[in-house]
């Protein structure tokens, strides 16, 4: 296990004269903390004797009822008792990997892809490869070389793991299309599919694609989130998979941590019952939606010539690839001295490559400091051009 780049970066990208444009941190401050607060009051003194004792590994029953709810908004049809609770999403990647996984097997990813799926599935020694993409998503037909290759190896894939929504970090959506490919394929070679969607539901514009999950019978293990919805620090994902996988996840949740914290998940019971959430995601949406045209619009007016970026239509990520010969990770101490920081694209895959690249994020940081930190990234960029 080595620690990841984003995590290092956090140090440096705290400080309070520093744009920070690498964590991809909720702009929780957007809710309303006092009724937040009722809310969790109310928990205490209503439900308090149940809050605070030991609950089940596989979750609140009422709770994964009201997450099946949720996932109907995204099309999504499921049953309580396939669904299991998890301390966030990365938790289910943790089980899926600890249940699957057995040192050598292969685990497929697109390219880039999101950097603590990277550092778990590494953790557990699979063997990581990648698959390319296009601004429609994952390419099939690389994907079914890799099938292809890794069947001829004789070595087991595992699964292949994507994240089809606004992905961290390429702010890339599969299309219609490419989902019923990637279905089709993976049930083809009897590949499951880990289909991670935190992101689906913040979307700016366009029309939501379906799930994977829709389109499979029974070989999607389906991955949700309210931390980008709601609170991250709250810890409340989940898993929503065949029977036969859900059973085991259950059993590595409960040697992993025995019950979830009753606690957190009561809160948000509350929450989902009695806050009119849906309201409050239209709010994040319309924050982060200008929040990714403050982006998008300062990156067509300042970028140098020879970047490219990706134009994401939600979640909080845009992928930037530098002209050729600016290596992002050299160049970013001379960011940092400008007072910009950002995530090398190097971070979000298992081989060494996106040097290149980078990941800019526009959750937390205003519009306004958006177009300033770009402009102090776009100094970085003409420094390194100028050497
Ligand atoms: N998957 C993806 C693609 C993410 O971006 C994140 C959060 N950065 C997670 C999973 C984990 O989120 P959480 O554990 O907070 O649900």
């Amino acid at each position: 296990m080595v620690a990841s780049e984003v995590r290092a970066l956090f140090a440096v990208a705290s400080r309070p004269e520093v744009v920070s444009l690498a964590g991809g941190m909720p702009n929780v401050s957007a809710l309303p903390l006092d009724q937040i607060g009722e809310l969790v009051k109310d928990v205490v003194s209503e439900e308090g004797t149940a809050a605070l004792q030991y609950g089940s590994a596989q979750g609140d029953p009422v709770l994964r009822e009201q997450l099946c709810e949720y996932m109907a908004l995204e099309g999504v049809t499921a049953s309580p008792e396939n669904v299991i609770v998890t301390v966030g999403s990365q938790q289910a990647l943790d089980l899926l990997t600890r249940v699957f996984v057995d040192p050598g097997d292969i685990v497929l990813t697109e390219a880039p892809t999101y950097v603590t799926a990277i550092n778990t599935f590494a953790a557990f020694q699979a063997d990581i490869r990648h698959v390319a993409m296009d601004d429609q998503g994952v390419i099939p037909s690389d994907l079914e070389e890799a099938l292809v290759r890794a069947e001829l190896d004789g070595r087991p894939v595992k699964f292949f793991y994507t994240v089809p929504n606004f992905q961290n970090p390429a702010g890339i959506t599969m299309s219609a299309e490419r989902r019923a490919q990637v279905v089709a394929a993976c049930e083809r070679h009897d590949v499951l599919i880990v289909e991670d969607n935190p992101y689906g539901l913040l979307r700016y514009d366009g029309e939501p694609e379906p799930t994977l999950y829709s389109q499979s019978e029974g070989n999607v293990v389906y991955l949700g989130s309210l931390s980008k919805t709601f609170s991250p620090g709250l810890r409340i994902g989940w898993a929503l998979a065949p029977a036969a996988v859900r059973a085991k996840l259950v059993l590595a949740a409960e040697s992993a941590m025995l019950s979830h914290s009753t606690f957190n998940q009561l809160v948000v019971r509350r929450y989902l019952n009695t806050f009119p959430w849906r309201e409050q995601i239209k709010a994040f949406n319309s924050m982060y939606g200008e929040r990714r045209d403050a982006m998008l619009n300062a990156l067509t007016a300042m970028m140098p010539a020879g970047c490219t970026w990706t134009r994401p239509e939600g979640g909080f990520f845009v992928w930037a690839t530098l002209p050729e010969g600016i290596d992002a990770k050299a160049m970013l101490p001379r960011a940092v001295a400008e007072r910009v920081a950002y995530v090398p694209g190097t971070g979000f895959y298992a081989d060494g490559r996106g040097r290149d690249s980078m990941r800019l994020s526009f959750c937390y940081p205003t519009p306004e400091q958006i177009r300033e930190g770009v402009r102090r990234l776009v100094g970085a960029i003409e420094g390194e051009v100028d050497l």
